[in-house]
C-alpha cells in the first residue's frame, strides 16, 4: 500500500545502471532505505528533486524492515541558503553526516524534528557553529554517553569547579584538577545551557567567540575521543572555522 512519508535524504548509494537507494530520515519511521528506480535516467522527473540532504515529501510503498520503493517525490525544502557557500554546505554536510550516525545507533523519531529545527534555524541565520555544538550536546543523549555538568566527575562535589575536562566528560573541580586548560567561567556555564535550551525557541544567540571556540573544542574532542563519530566532514569544518 502506498504511504505519504516526511523525510530528509541523509545518505545515498547508486543501484544497478540507473537506480540509487536513498537512506532517509522520517517523521514517521525514523531512518528508512528507498529504492529509488530509473531515476537516474536522464529523462527521469524525480532525478533534481532527490538530492542529498534536501528534506522531501514522498510517496512510496512501504514494507517494514524492507527497502521502501519510490512512487513519487515532492521537495519541501533543499536548503538552497545553506548550499549558498562553502562554509554553510560543510555545516549542512556535517550535521546531516552526524545525524545519520547516529540515526543507526538510535532509530528514534525525536532524531528527524531536532535536525529540521537544526537546520531552519542557521537557514534563518542563526549562528551555525552555536546551533552545531547544541546539536552535538542533545545528541550525547542518544548515544548513551551524556556528559556532566552540574557536579565535578572525579569528587562529585558541585563547589568549586573550575574547568571542562573532555577526557573525562564534564566539569571538574579546583581539587581534583591536575592539568589541562582553564576555560572561561563563561564556558561552563554557557554549555550547560546548550544542553538545556530548547532548540525551537531559539530566535537570537549572543555567544563571545571566545566561549564559542572552547565550547566547539570540547566538543570536538570528546567526540573524538568516545563516540567513534568524529567524521571527516567535521574536521574540515574546523578547518574552516579556525
Ligand atoms: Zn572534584
Amino acid at each position: 500500500m502506498d504511504k505519504e512519508v516526511e523525510g530528509i535524504i541523509l545518505y545515498e548509494t547508486p543501484f544497478q545502471e540507473s537506480s540509487k537507494i536513498i537512506q532517509v530520515l522520517t517523521k514517521e519511521y525514523g531512518l528508512i532505505g528507498i529504492l529509488c528506480r530509473g531515476v537516474l535516467k536522464p529523462k527521469s522527473k524525480f532525478r533534481c528533486k532527490l538530492n542529498k540532504f534536501s528534506r522531501v515529501n514522498f510517496n512510496l510503498i512501504y514494507r517494514e524492515n524492507k527497502l521502501g520503493i519510490l512512487v513519487s517525490a515532492d521537495v519541501i525544502d533543499n536548503y538552497s541558503y545553506l548550499r549558498s557557500d562553502i562554509i554553510l554546505i560543510s555545516y549542512l554536510t556535517y550535521l546531516c553526516e552526524l545525524t545519520y550516525q547516529v540515526a543507526k545507533q538510535s532509530n528514534s523519531p525525536k532524531l528527524y524534528d531536532t535536525l529540521i529545527i537544526a537546520l531552519e534555524k542557521i537557514n534563518n541565520k542563526l549562528d551555525p557553529l552555536v546551533i552545531t555544538n547544541m546539536l552535538e550536546i542533545k545528541y550525547l543523549d542518544y548515544l548513551g554517553i551524556k556528559l556532566e555538568f552540574d557536579k565535578c566527575v572525579v569528587c562529585h562535589s558541585s563547589n568549586n569547579i573550575l574547568t571542562l575536562n573532555s577526557e573525562l566528560g564534564g566539569v571538574i573541580c579546583q581539587n581534583c584538577y591536575i592539568d589541562g586548560p582553564i576555560v572561561n567561567k563563561k564556558t561552563i556555564s554557557m554549555i550547560k545551557r546548550y544542553y538545556y535550551f530548547d532548540l525551537k525557541k531559539i530566535t537570537s544567540i549572543d555567544v563571545s567567540e571566545v566561549v564559542k571556540k572552547e565550547i566547539n573544542n570540547f566538543l570536538t574532542n570528546y567526540y573524538e575521543k568516545y563516540t567513534g563519530l568524529y567524521t571527516k566532514s567535521k574536521y574540515f569544518l574546523n578547518t574552516l572555522i579556525k
